[in-house]
Protein backbone atom coordinates (compact mmCIF):
# COMPACT_ATOMS: atom_id res chain seq x y z
CA UNK A 1 0.00 0.00 0.00
CA UNK A 2 0.90 3.92 -0.44
CA UNK A 3 1.20 5.63 2.39
CA UNK A 4 -2.11 7.50 3.64
CA UNK A 5 0.29 10.66 2.98
CA UNK A 6 0.27 9.85 -0.76
CA UNK A 7 -2.99 8.58 -0.92
CA UNK A 8 -4.13 11.92 0.67
CA UNK A 9 -5.04 15.10 -1.36
CA UNK A 10 -2.45 17.02 -0.81
CA UNK A 11 -4.83 19.91 0.59
CA UNK A 12 -6.99 17.71 2.37
CA UNK A 13 -3.17 16.34 4.15
CA UNK A 14 -2.43 19.59 4.95
CA UNK A 15 -5.87 21.24 5.71
CA UNK A 16 -6.43 22.82 9.45
CA UNK A 17 -9.67 21.89 10.21
CA UNK A 18 -12.08 23.90 11.47
CA UNK A 19 -12.44 24.41 15.13
CA UNK A 20 -15.83 24.16 16.88
CA UNK A 21 -16.41 25.31 20.65
CA UNK A 22 -17.23 21.46 20.99
CA UNK A 23 -14.02 20.83 19.56
CA UNK A 24 -12.51 23.36 21.89
CA UNK A 25 -13.76 22.06 25.24
CA UNK A 26 -14.29 18.76 26.13
CA UNK A 27 -14.01 18.66 29.66
CA UNK A 28 -16.44 17.09 32.27
CA UNK A 29 -16.76 19.50 35.25
CA UNK A 30 -18.26 23.04 33.27
CA UNK A 31 -21.96 23.63 34.32
CA UNK A 32 -22.17 27.00 32.54
CA UNK A 33 -22.04 26.78 28.74
CA UNK A 34 -21.66 30.35 26.93
CA UNK A 35 -19.13 29.60 24.72
CA UNK A 36 -21.06 28.46 21.30
CA UNK A 37 -23.37 31.20 20.95
CA UNK A 38 -26.58 28.78 21.85
CA UNK A 39 -29.47 30.03 22.90
CA UNK A 40 -29.87 28.70 26.95
CA UNK A 41 -33.65 27.68 25.85
CA UNK A 42 -34.97 24.62 24.69
CA UNK A 43 -33.12 22.05 25.92
CA UNK A 44 -31.79 19.42 24.93
CA UNK A 45 -31.94 21.15 21.28
CA UNK A 46 -30.69 24.21 22.09
CA UNK A 47 -27.61 23.19 22.38
CA UNK A 48 -25.17 21.59 18.95
CA UNK A 49 -24.45 17.62 18.95
CA UNK A 50 -21.43 16.07 20.06
CA UNK A 51 -19.57 16.49 16.50
CA UNK A 52 -17.79 12.69 16.66
CA UNK A 53 -20.81 10.79 18.15
CA UNK A 54 -19.19 9.42 20.77
CA UNK A 55 -21.85 7.52 22.70
CA UNK A 56 -23.37 6.41 19.20
CA UNK A 57 -19.65 5.36 18.69
CA UNK A 58 -19.27 3.16 21.76
CA UNK A 59 -22.35 1.37 21.33
CA UNK A 60 -21.75 0.56 17.47
CA UNK A 61 -18.09 -0.70 19.14
CA UNK A 62 -19.73 -3.07 21.36
CA UNK A 63 -21.80 -4.14 18.55
CA UNK A 64 -19.90 -4.66 15.52
CA UNK A 65 -16.31 -5.04 17.30
CA UNK A 66 -14.83 -2.52 16.18
CA UNK A 67 -12.56 0.52 18.55
CA UNK A 68 -14.95 3.81 18.55
CA UNK A 69 -12.12 5.70 17.05
CA UNK A 70 -12.35 3.59 13.72
CA UNK A 71 -15.92 4.34 13.28
CA UNK A 72 -16.56 6.91 11.28
CA UNK A 73 -20.67 8.16 11.07
CA UNK A 74 -22.08 10.40 8.57
CA UNK A 75 -25.69 11.62 7.07
CA UNK A 76 -25.94 7.64 5.44
CA UNK A 77 -23.27 5.91 3.95
CA UNK A 78 -23.61 8.60 0.76
CA UNK A 79 -21.65 10.89 2.85
CA UNK A 80 -18.62 8.38 3.59
CA UNK A 81 -18.74 7.60 0.20
CA UNK A 82 -18.38 11.30 -1.38
CA UNK A 83 -15.60 11.81 1.37
CA UNK A 84 -13.68 8.87 -0.34
CA UNK A 85 -13.20 10.90 -3.87
CA UNK A 86 -12.96 14.39 -1.33
CA UNK A 87 -10.14 13.54 0.82
CA UNK A 88 -8.39 11.07 -1.60
CA UNK A 89 -8.98 11.79 -5.23
CA UNK A 90 -7.70 14.89 -7.14
CA UNK A 91 -10.47 16.10 -9.42
CA UNK A 92 -9.42 15.57 -13.10
CA UNK A 93 -6.04 13.60 -12.33
CA UNK A 94 -6.96 10.31 -9.85
CA UNK A 95 -9.83 7.45 -10.80
CA UNK A 96 -11.13 5.47 -9.20
CA UNK A 97 -12.43 1.83 -10.32
CA UNK A 98 -15.46 -0.08 -9.46
CA UNK A 99 -17.90 -3.71 -10.40
CA UNK A 100 -20.56 -2.69 -12.62
CA UNK A 101 -23.51 -3.28 -12.44
CA UNK A 102 -23.58 -1.68 -8.73
CA UNK A 103 -25.01 0.96 -6.23
CA UNK A 104 -25.27 4.00 -8.54
CA UNK A 105 -23.70 6.77 -5.49
CA UNK A 106 -20.41 5.34 -6.62
CA UNK A 107 -20.55 6.75 -10.06
CA UNK A 108 -22.82 9.55 -9.39
CA UNK A 109 -20.19 10.51 -6.29
CA UNK A 110 -17.06 10.14 -8.88
CA UNK A 111 -18.63 12.32 -11.23
CA UNK A 112 -19.76 15.20 -9.14
CA UNK A 113 -16.13 15.36 -7.80
CA UNK A 114 -14.91 14.96 -11.72
CA UNK A 115 -12.90 11.77 -10.82
CA UNK A 116 -12.58 9.46 -13.09
CA UNK A 117 -14.70 6.15 -12.97
CA UNK A 118 -13.51 3.08 -14.74
CA UNK A 119 -16.36 0.02 -14.63
CA UNK A 120 -15.52 -3.37 -14.90
CA UNK A 121 -18.04 -5.90 -15.47
CA UNK A 122 -19.10 -8.52 -13.64
CA UNK A 123 -19.30 -11.89 -15.70
CA UNK A 124 -22.50 -14.14 -16.09
CA UNK A 125 -22.51 -15.37 -12.47
CA UNK A 126 -22.32 -11.76 -11.33
CA UNK A 127 -18.45 -12.50 -10.06
CA UNK A 128 -15.41 -10.62 -10.55
CA UNK A 129 -11.41 -11.70 -10.55
CA UNK A 130 -9.31 -9.56 -8.72
CA UNK A 131 -7.23 -9.56 -11.35
CA UNK A 132 -9.62 -8.13 -14.04
CA UNK A 133 -10.06 -5.58 -11.40
CA UNK A 134 -6.31 -4.85 -10.75
CA UNK A 135 -5.99 -4.62 -13.89
CA UNK A 136 -8.25 -1.72 -14.56
CA UNK A 137 -5.79 -0.01 -12.12
CA UNK A 138 -3.06 2.39 -13.04
CA UNK A 139 -0.41 4.75 -10.97
CA UNK A 140 -3.64 7.26 -10.54
CA UNK A 141 -6.46 4.73 -8.88
CA UNK A 142 -6.69 5.69 -5.56
CA UNK A 143 -9.82 3.21 -4.74
CA UNK A 144 -11.38 0.10 -6.11
CA UNK A 145 -15.46 -0.27 -4.79
CA UNK A 146 -16.84 -3.78 -3.95
CA UNK A 147 -20.54 -3.67 -3.04
CA UNK A 148 -20.71 -7.53 -1.21
CA UNK A 149 -23.56 -8.69 -1.47
CA UNK A 150 -24.28 -6.06 -4.67
CA UNK A 151 -26.79 -3.60 -5.61
CA UNK A 152 -28.75 -4.61 -7.77
CA UNK A 153 -27.48 -8.26 -8.11
CA UNK A 154 -28.20 -9.29 -4.75
CA UNK A 155 -25.09 -11.93 -4.54
CA UNK A 156 -21.84 -11.33 -2.84
CA UNK A 157 -18.90 -11.26 -4.47
CA UNK A 158 -15.92 -13.97 -3.53
CA UNK A 159 -14.40 -13.68 -0.51
CA UNK A 160 -11.15 -15.08 -2.04
CA UNK A 161 -11.27 -12.22 -4.75
CA UNK A 162 -12.01 -9.45 -2.48
CA UNK A 163 -9.26 -10.24 -0.21
CA UNK A 164 -6.90 -10.67 -3.06
CA UNK A 165 -7.87 -7.32 -4.22
CA UNK A 166 -6.81 -6.22 -0.82
CA UNK A 167 -3.32 -7.36 -0.57
CA UNK A 168 -2.47 -6.48 -4.02
CA UNK A 169 -3.67 -3.23 -4.61
CA UNK A 170 -1.95 0.04 -3.24
CA UNK A 171 -4.88 2.15 -2.75
CA UNK A 172 -7.67 1.85 -0.85
CA UNK A 173 -10.86 -1.06 -1.14
CA UNK A 174 -13.73 -0.16 0.17
CA UNK A 175 -15.83 -3.13 0.83
CA UNK A 176 -20.09 -1.89 0.82
CA UNK A 177 -21.58 -4.21 3.38
CA UNK A 178 -25.15 -2.53 3.17
CA UNK A 179 -26.84 -5.70 2.55
CA UNK A 180 -24.27 -7.57 5.34
CA UNK A 181 -27.00 -8.30 7.60
CA UNK A 182 -29.02 -10.41 5.17
CA UNK A 183 -25.99 -12.14 4.34
CA UNK A 184 -24.93 -15.88 5.06
CA UNK A 185 -21.59 -14.96 4.97
CA UNK A 186 -19.81 -12.86 7.81
CA UNK A 187 -18.89 -9.34 7.77
CA UNK A 188 -14.94 -8.64 6.56
CA UNK A 189 -15.18 -6.05 9.68
CA UNK A 190 -12.67 -9.17 11.58
CA UNK A 191 -10.22 -8.12 9.27
CA UNK A 192 -10.40 -4.57 9.31
CA UNK A 193 -6.97 -4.47 12.06
CA UNK A 194 -4.85 -6.46 9.19
CA UNK A 195 -5.19 -4.02 6.87
CA UNK A 196 -4.62 -0.40 6.52
CA UNK A 197 -6.22 -0.15 2.85
CA UNK A 198 -9.55 -1.45 4.03
CA UNK A 199 -12.54 0.72 4.30
CA UNK A 200 -16.15 -0.94 5.16
CA UNK A 201 -19.05 0.55 4.88
CA UNK A 202 -22.33 0.09 6.70
CA UNK A 203 -25.84 1.82 7.19
CA UNK A 204 -28.79 1.94 9.43
CA UNK A 205 -30.77 2.21 6.23
CA UNK A 206 -31.63 -1.65 5.84
CA UNK A 207 -31.76 -4.38 8.23
CA UNK A 208 -31.96 -1.50 10.89
CA UNK A 209 -35.27 -0.04 10.13
CA UNK A 210 -33.67 3.58 10.03
CA UNK A 211 -33.56 4.41 6.58
CA UNK A 212 -34.97 8.16 7.85
CA UNK A 213 -32.94 9.10 10.23
CA UNK A 214 -29.79 9.03 7.80
CA UNK A 215 -27.22 7.24 9.71
CA UNK A 216 -24.22 5.34 7.63
CA UNK A 217 -21.10 4.18 9.03
CA UNK A 218 -17.24 3.85 7.81
CA UNK A 219 -15.00 1.30 9.63
CA UNK A 220 -11.07 1.72 9.17
CA UNK A 221 -8.14 2.04 10.86
CA UNK A 222 -7.52 5.23 12.81
CA UNK A 223 -5.01 7.51 11.15
CA UNK A 224 -8.27 7.01 7.87
CA UNK A 225 -11.04 7.79 9.87
CA UNK A 226 -9.10 11.33 11.21
CA UNK A 227 -9.13 12.49 7.69
CA UNK A 228 -12.89 11.23 7.25
CA UNK A 229 -13.56 13.48 10.52
CA UNK A 230 -11.39 16.66 9.43
CA UNK A 231 -12.85 17.01 6.02
CA UNK A 232 -16.78 16.58 7.12
CA UNK A 233 -19.19 19.12 8.41
CA UNK A 234 -18.38 19.48 11.99
CA UNK A 235 -22.03 18.77 13.54
CA UNK A 236 -22.75 16.15 10.27
CA UNK A 237 -24.58 13.94 12.40
CA UNK A 238 -28.13 15.92 14.27
CA UNK A 239 -29.07 15.19 17.80
CA UNK A 240 -32.24 13.57 16.78
CA UNK A 241 -31.01 11.11 14.54
CA UNK A 242 -28.05 10.09 17.47
CA UNK A 243 -30.88 9.75 19.82
CA UNK A 244 -33.04 7.78 17.08
CA UNK A 245 -29.95 5.54 16.52
CA UNK A 246 -29.14 5.07 20.05
CA UNK A 247 -32.13 3.74 20.63
CA UNK A 248 -32.31 1.18 17.73
CA UNK A 249 -28.78 -0.36 18.75
CA UNK A 250 -30.54 -0.96 22.21
CA UNK A 251 -32.93 -3.29 21.11
CA UNK A 252 -31.01 -5.80 18.45
CA UNK A 253 -33.50 -8.34 19.47
CA UNK A 254 -35.73 -6.41 16.63
CA UNK A 255 -33.22 -6.32 14.28
CA UNK A 256 -32.83 -9.94 14.40
CA UNK A 257 -36.20 -10.72 14.40
CA UNK A 258 -36.89 -8.33 11.24
CA UNK A 259 -33.99 -10.04 9.94
CA UNK A 260 -35.31 -13.30 10.40
CA UNK A 261 -38.70 -12.78 8.75
CA UNK A 262 -36.93 -10.80 6.02
CA UNK A 263 -35.10 -14.32 5.24
CA UNK A 264 -38.12 -16.53 5.68
CA UNK A 265 -40.08 -14.11 3.66
CA UNK A 266 -37.58 -13.93 0.56
CA UNK A 267 -37.17 -17.75 0.09
CA UNK A 268 -41.10 -17.72 -0.04
CA UNK A 269 -40.92 -15.04 -2.26
CA UNK A 270 -38.06 -16.60 -4.68
CA UNK A 271 -39.50 -19.82 -4.84
CA UNK A 272 -43.34 -18.48 -5.82
CA UNK A 273 -41.45 -16.69 -8.60
CA UNK A 274 -39.56 -19.34 -10.13
CA UNK A 275 -43.00 -20.87 -10.50
CA UNK A 276 -44.52 -17.64 -12.37
CA UNK A 277 -44.94 -18.38 -15.85
CA UNK A 278 -43.82 -15.04 -16.78
CA UNK A 279 -40.74 -15.50 -14.39
CA UNK A 280 -37.39 -16.86 -16.75
CA UNK A 281 -34.72 -16.56 -13.54
CA UNK A 282 -34.31 -15.82 -10.58
CA UNK A 283 -30.73 -14.62 -9.38
CA UNK A 284 -29.74 -16.31 -5.86
CA UNK A 285 -29.30 -13.26 -3.15
CA UNK A 286 -27.38 -12.55 0.13
CA UNK A 287 -29.32 -9.19 0.52
CA UNK A 288 -33.19 -8.42 1.53
CA UNK A 289 -33.85 -8.31 -2.44
CA UNK A 290 -33.21 -10.05 -5.14
CA UNK A 291 -33.40 -10.01 -8.85
CA UNK A 292 -35.61 -11.69 -10.82
CA UNK A 293 -35.61 -12.08 -15.34
CA UNK A 294 -38.78 -11.70 -16.61
CA UNK A 295 -40.77 -12.51 -20.04
CA UNK A 296 -41.23 -8.35 -20.44
CA UNK A 297 -39.98 -6.39 -17.28
CA UNK A 298 -41.28 -3.05 -18.26
CA UNK A 299 -45.12 -4.33 -18.99
CA UNK A 300 -44.72 -6.17 -16.08
CA UNK A 301 -44.00 -2.85 -14.01
CA UNK A 302 -46.53 -0.56 -15.63
CA UNK A 303 -49.11 -3.41 -14.78
CA UNK A 304 -48.19 -3.37 -10.77
CA UNK A 305 -47.57 0.16 -11.01
CA UNK A 306 -51.07 0.35 -11.97
CA UNK A 307 -51.93 -2.12 -8.91
CA UNK A 308 -50.31 0.27 -6.69
CA UNK A 309 -47.34 -2.43 -6.49
CA UNK A 310 -43.86 -0.48 -6.99
CA UNK A 311 -40.97 -2.68 -7.58
CA UNK A 312 -37.80 -1.20 -9.27
CA UNK A 313 -37.22 -1.97 -12.96
CA UNK A 314 -33.50 -2.59 -13.73
CA UNK A 315 -33.98 -3.66 -17.39
CA UNK A 316 -31.70 -1.04 -18.98
CA UNK A 317 -29.14 -1.78 -16.15
CA UNK A 318 -25.66 -3.56 -18.12
CA UNK A 319 -26.25 -7.40 -17.54
CA UNK A 320 -29.75 -6.86 -16.31
CA UNK A 321 -32.02 -7.08 -19.10
CA UNK A 322 -35.63 -7.50 -18.57
CA UNK A 323 -34.77 -7.73 -14.78
CA UNK A 324 -36.87 -6.76 -11.91
CA UNK A 325 -35.62 -6.02 -8.58
CA UNK A 326 -37.88 -6.86 -5.88
CA UNK A 327 -37.70 -5.62 -2.17
CA UNK A 328 -38.90 -8.24 0.37
CA UNK A 329 -41.86 -6.69 2.29
CA UNK A 330 -44.22 -7.50 4.87
CA UNK A 331 -46.13 -11.26 4.69
CA UNK A 332 -49.25 -9.25 3.60
CA UNK A 333 -47.76 -7.06 0.93
CA UNK A 334 -45.54 -9.88 -0.42
CA UNK A 335 -48.78 -11.75 -1.03
CA UNK A 336 -50.31 -8.91 -2.23
CA UNK A 337 -47.64 -8.67 -5.50
CA UNK A 338 -47.86 -12.40 -5.71
CA UNK A 339 -51.64 -12.42 -6.15
CA UNK A 340 -51.36 -9.70 -8.66
CA UNK A 341 -48.74 -11.07 -10.81
CA UNK A 342 -50.49 -14.39 -11.30
CA UNK A 343 -53.45 -12.08 -12.58
CA UNK A 344 -51.24 -10.53 -15.12
CA UNK A 345 -51.51 -11.09 -19.06
CA UNK A 346 -49.34 -9.86 -21.44
C1 LIG B 1 -29.00 1.24 0.39
C2 LIG B 1 -27.53 1.22 0.18
C3 LIG B 1 -26.69 2.00 0.98
C4 LIG B 1 -27.23 2.85 2.07
O1 LIG B 1 -27.06 4.17 1.85
P1 LIG B 1 -27.48 5.18 3.02
O2 LIG B 1 -26.97 6.48 2.48
O3 LIG B 1 -26.78 4.73 4.25
O4 LIG B 1 -28.96 5.11 3.16
C5 LIG B 1 -25.32 1.90 0.79
N1 LIG B 1 -24.80 1.09 -0.14
C6 LIG B 1 -25.60 0.31 -0.91
C7 LIG B 1 -24.99 -0.60 -1.89
C8 LIG B 1 -26.97 0.37 -0.78
O5 LIG B 1 -27.74 -0.39 -1.58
Amino acid sequence: MKSLKELTRPNIWSLAPYSSARNEYSGHVAHVFLDANENPYNAPYNRYPDPLQLEVKERLSAIKGVPADCIFLGNGSDEAIDLVYRCFCEPGKDNVVAICPTYGMYEVCADINNVEYRSVMLDEQYQVSADKLLAAADANTKAIWICSPNNPTGNNINREEIIKVIESFDGFVIVDEAYIDFSSEPTILRQLAQYPNLIVLHTMSKAWGSAAIRMGMAFAQKDVIDIFNKVKYPYNVNLLTQEQALKRLNDTISVEQWVNILKLERGRLMKAFAELPICEKVYPTDANFFLAKMTDAQGIYDYLVNEGIIVRNRTRITLCHNCLRVTIGTKEENSELLGALRFYKA
